[in-house]
């Protein structure tokens, strides 16, 4: 582990349209490198997700924000360890009630693999991700930076949002819709007026994670019925990159039809 390089930046950015900034974690293994999203409103700024946590990431966002001073919301999709790992750093934290003990007493984590519980891997390897590398990192956030020393806190929500909610950040809103399968309290967000979805981990370009204890079958095919009845123009899922409406129906069906072959629903 000694090995591993020094990553020149541990997060990056994109920006896929106006107002909205997608971060990543290069250096996380890819089951493990979700998407982060910077949502900029005129009173409010809104984070969905949090990432790993094992660099600090408020500063990065601070950075990218023109006015560091508005306030901001942290919005947990779910509390799957790559995507509440920095959720301390906010001081507003919104979940879905169902998750909301998890993102209070988050389950002890390790960065060394060999350390996952099987039946999560077997989860990966059947859903056809690549094999896990020895830690879930492939560079280290600053020199010095021991992975041993990896230690995910989590935080009492201050809020819980459930189906119908509204989050408005002021000239930006969008609705809370429950997309539980997953994980039970997983939520997204559904802008009617632009047609985006923010699914996280419900539906992404790359392969979905549905078979093992953790997941409800019956459940992810509502949500994936759910979720292909909405007129979408574009899909930022909790992983991967950005789709269209007619991605979104060919994933949906994918999953449907192989479900419905293996008798699941
Ligand atoms: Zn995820
Ligand atoms: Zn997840």
């Amino acid at each position: 582990m000694s090995a591993l390089p020094v990553a020149k930046a541990w997060y990056r950015s994109a920006s896929p349209s106006p107002g909205l900034t997608l971060i990543t974690e290069p250096h996380v293994h890819p089951i493990f490198s979700a998407n982060m999203y910077l949502v900029e409103g005129e009173d409010l700024e809104m984070i969905i997700d949090t990432g790993m946590g094992v660099a600090p990431l408020r500063p990065f966002v601070d950075a990218l924000r023109p006015d560091p001073s508005k306030p901001m919301i942290c919005l947990t999709t779910h509390t799957h360890v790559d995507h509440f790992g920095a959720v301390q750093e906010f001081d507003t934290r919104l979940v879905h009630p169902l998750e909301a003990g998890e993102l209070a007493t988050p389950p002890a984590y390790s960065l060394d693999a060999s350390t996952l519980p099987q039946s999560l891997v077997e989860a990966f390897e059947a859903a056809g991700y690549a094999p896990l590398w020895p830690m879930l990192i492939d560079a280290l956030p600053h020199e010095g930076y021991d992975p041993r020393s990896y230690r995910f806190p989590g935080a009492p929500a201050t809020g819980t949002v459930t189906e119908g909610d509204v989050i408005d950040l002021g000239g930006w809103k969008a609705e809370v819709i429950h997309l539980p399968g997953h994980s039970p309290g997983q939520i997204g967000l559904w802008q009617e007026e632009t047609g985006t979805l923010f699914s996280a981990d419900a539906i992404y370009d790359g392969p979905l994670l549905w078979d093992g204890p953790d997941y409800d079958v019956p459940a992810y095919a509502e949500t994936l019925r759910k979720i292909r009845e909405l007129p979408v123009q574009i899909v930022h899922g909790g992983h991967d990159t950005a789709f269209g409406h007619a991605r979104m129906q060919e994933i949906c069906d994918e999953y449907l039809s192989l479900w419905e072959g293996k008798g699941l629903i």
